[in-house]
């Protein structure tokens, strides 16, 4: 009976590969990616040439009991998705859940993941966090989610694409309140990496000035709802301390 692999690959700096990932993808007999074109010209990069079984959100519960019959004749494979960590917002849950069932090994090779990167650039509190993966394209079920984490004082992080982030940050601004603070870390590891933080309000008028504030691929950090006592603390005050702390040694 062979391994499942989950394979962590970089979110845009190619460099961001571990040497472990690079060994199992030598050693395994099959890789199961989302975009096996995408996936082949990354696996090009480091000069391996490997078979691929194309497993992707329309078509992971079909393919997942080929994947596993052919774990059990013995086979190793590699799961990994077009950037990241395969199974957070990307295929691999059924697939990972039935092998599991079926007493397959499933072992994790760690790497990049967007969502963990923006937290930790972000001066937002990282103990406690939800991360919520992309939020409804529709504007009620988008508003109903952000009504229900409206008083979750965890940080939350969010997945969004350029298309959306306006609307959603009208949303959270109507929902969560203007002087809710969220950082926005955009095309990380990539050339025009960026990370900005303001409260809701004037972060949506920065974007709002510039088109290309918005382009690429975005995360976003919400601090978590604050107690009423730092509450009485306004917006202006608060934004003041954060400039003078960022003053301090
Ligand atoms: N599995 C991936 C991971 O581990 O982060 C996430 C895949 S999800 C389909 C793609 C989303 O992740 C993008 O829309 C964006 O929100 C975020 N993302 C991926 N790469 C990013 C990057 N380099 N900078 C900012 N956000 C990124």
């Amino acid at each position: 009976i062979g391994n499942l692999y989950i394979v962590a690959t970089p979110i845009g700096n190619l460099q961001d590969i571990t040497q472990r990932a690079l060994t199992i993808f030598s050693e395994v007999d099959l890789i199961a990616a989302e975009d096996t074109r995408h996936s082949g010209l990354l696996l090009n990069y480091y000069g391996i040439k490997k078979a691929f079984f194309s497993l992707h959100d329309h078509n992971e519960q079909q393919r997942t009991a080929l994947l596993v019959d052919k774990l059990k004749q013995g086979m190793n494979v590699a799961l990994i998705s077009d950037a990241g960590t395969p199974l957070i917002s990307d295929p691999g849950f059924h697939l990972v859940r039935k092998c599991r069932q079926e007493g397959i090994k499933v072992i994790p090779l760690p790497g990049a993941c967007a969502a963990i990167s923006a937290l930790c650039v972000s001066g937002i509190a990282s103990d406690r966090f939800c991360f919520e993966g992309f939020l409804p394209a529709k504007e009620k079920a988008r508003c109903d989610r952000l009504k229900n984490l409206a008083k979750e004082d965890r940080t939350l992080i969010f997945y969004e694409s350029t298309h959306r982030i306006l609307n959603t940050l009208v949303d959270m601004e109507k929902i969560f309140g203007a002087e809710r603070y969220i950082v926005l870390a955009r095309e990380m590891t990539k050339t025009w990496e960026s990370v900005h933080g303001d409260c809701l309000g004037d972060l949506r008028k920065w974007l709002e000035e510039e088109p290309n504030r918005i382009k690429g691929e975005i995360v976003l950090v919400v601090e978590g709802k604050t107690s009423s006592e730092e509450q009485e603390i306004s917006p202006q005050a608060e934004k003041a301390l954060r400039l003078i702390a960022q003053e301090l040694p």
